[in-house]
């Protein structure tokens, strides 16, 4: 057993006032089910939480687990000892380092302790300053920052190191969301970005199957998976687009085949959001990226639906959407080359500048257009992730 612990802090939870009790007990069962199989104790605190007793192999994987824990601000891991200065002294001395300058920063939370945060910083200061002589002391702009916590529970937490994690609000405490998850690089993004807000996240995946490979689909399946790391509830729901991309290629003009296709997913999408308790929709447009992202596409698309439409990632440039990708673990499986269900029956120039009123003109063209929707809808499949 490993006599280090870790120390948790939560971020933004702090402004919630009189609703604080609440996202604070969303955190603490999203990250008791996030250490589920790990052998540890967890102690929840006033302010701080503390993962002790577990297994020094162990260590790494449960900071790896923490930081997918929405809510949270940052982890220390801390060596622990008891009260006495002489305990405190040791553990110091073998932490700070051989040279340069240092500053011990002492918390008390454990107001009678005989010491308090000035003086403990003080007597500590000195016995390291007596043991390794070489040493400064620099309250400015140390080398080396040895933190000293004193508990109430007879535990004093000593660490060096502040490791940031998610942040955001505690994942259930936002809603519920429909994310249209395409097998690319922004969509697991901008799911990633909501769930941060605490939004949970139902998937909606569109195929064109045989147009499309089932390993298109697995690799939604995947990045669905993926998400599922930070968001513990979410599901997938796949819809074949197939029969309306045929219809729409037979009977409209080819140059409004994105156009057509995306107000076909937005109309399915509110359809599936309403069914399954999700109050918004999320996609990965960001402005100007391609043809149907531009401000004229996106009101076109967007005039068919009546619930709000996230893009959280409107606003950011690719290189910043794949550094984030990167960094939730999903980019290796985005570039993977499979075909999305808008690639299929692509026009050679597509419309950038689609007017309303020319693109109903279009879907008049397809009489049928209820009933695609509804026969989509009814054929819709579940995965189990
Ligand atoms: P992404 O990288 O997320 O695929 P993109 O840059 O390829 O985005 P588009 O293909 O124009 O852009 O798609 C814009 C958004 O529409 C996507 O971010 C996604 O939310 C949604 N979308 C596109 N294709 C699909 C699909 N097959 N299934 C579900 N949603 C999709
Ligand atoms: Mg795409």
């Amino acid at each position: 057993m490993s006599n280090n612990v870790i120390l948790i802090r939560f971020g933004e939870l702090y402004l919630k006032g009189k609703n604080k009790d609440y996202f604070e007990s969303v955190l603490k069962d999203n990250i008791r089910k996030k250490l589920d199989g790990v052998d540890c104790a967890l102690h929840f605190g006033r302010g701080r939480y503390v993962v002790k007793d577990y297994a020094e192999e162990t260590e790494s994987e449960i900071l790896s687990r923490l930081k997918q824990v929405f809510g949270l601000h940052s982890v220390s891991v801390a060596r622990r000892c008891g009260y006495p200065l002489d305990e405190i002294a040791e553990i110091a001395l073998q932490m700070t380092p051989n040279s340069g300058s240092f500053r011990i920063t002492a918390h008390r939370s454990y107001k009678k302790y005989p010491l308090d945060s000035l003086q403990i910083n003080k007597q500590l200061g000195e016995r390291i300053l007596d043991a390794k002589p070489q040493l400064t002391v620099d309250l400015h702009n140390p080398d080396y920052e040895l933190s000293v916590d004193v508990r109430e529970n007879g535990d004093v937490y000593l660490y060096d190191d502040t490791v940031r994690c998610a942040g955001g609000m505690p994942y259930g405490t936002g809603g519920r969301g429909l994310l249209l998850l395409s097998g690319g690089i922004d969509s697991p993004v901008a799911g990633y970005m909501l769930a941060k807000r605490g939004m949970s996240l139902t998937a909606l995946h569109f195929h064109s199957y045989p147009y499309t490979s089932e390993a298109a689909k697995d690799k939604a399946v995947r990045l669905a998976r993926i998400l599922g790391e930070y968001c513990p509830t979410i599901k997938l729901k796949c819809v074949s687009l197939t029969e309306i991309q045929e219809t729409i290629h037979n009977k409209c003009k080819p140059n409004y085949m994105i156009t057509l296709v995306r107000r076909f997913m937005m109309r399915i999408a509110q359809r599936v959001a309403r069914q399954n308790g999700c109050g918004c929709l999320i996609n990965g447009e960001s402005l100007g990226q391609v043809a149907s992202q531009t401000l004229e596409s996106i009101t076109v698309t967007n005039a068919v639906v009546d619930m709000p439409v996230f893009r959280p990632l409107i606003g950011m440039d690719k290189e910043e959407i794949i550094e984030i990708a990167q960094k939730i673990g999903s980019f290796e499986t985005s570039i993977e080359p499979y075909e999305d269900c808008c690639t299929i029956f692509l026009p050679d120039y597509p419309l950038i500048k689609p007017m309303l009123d020319k693109v109903c003109e279009q879907e008049k063209l397809i009489e049928n257009y209820d009933e695609l929707i509804e026969k989509a809808i009814e054929n819709i499949e579940t995965i189990m992730l």
